[in-house]
């Protein structure tokens, strides 16, 4: 059974703080960036995850909205983890309706520029 631990990038395992209110560019949400350049965004209501998902394509393509649109699916991973924000930690499962959703998505190749 999974069981809550503090919150982790699932790429690089580094530990990172809480997800923030960010505004950058045309983007505005709530989330964070991981020191291995992979991102995440908040879903609070862990129903929103088509909007989260293009806000979170957006920001790993540091705000260049199109070229987040003409992301291949194998040019970037995704994982999905439950989140409690009170607590700050990942991986407790509880009443679905009160389990917030953090997206987390990295580019495979870093910055390779398609011409
Ligand atoms: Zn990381």
């Amino acid at each position: 059974m999974a069981r809550a631990r503090a919150l982790q990038c699932p790429f690089c395992e580094n530990y990172l703080r809480a997800p923030i209110d960010i505004n950058f560019k045309d983007l505005s949400f709530t989330g964070g960036i991981c020191t291995c350049r992979a991102v995440y965004v908040l879903d609070e209501s862990g129903r929103a995850m088509g909007e989260i998902f293009l806000d979170a394509l957006a920001f790993v393509c540091k705000g260049d909205i199109d070229r987040s649109l003409q992301l291949d699916p194998d040019e970037y991973e995704t994982v999905e983890l439950d989140y409690d924000s009170h607590a700050n930690t990942i991986g407790r499962r509880g009443s679905p309706a009160k389990i917030s959703k953090l997206l987390f998505v990295r580019l495979k190749e870093p910055d390779k520029k398609k011409t």
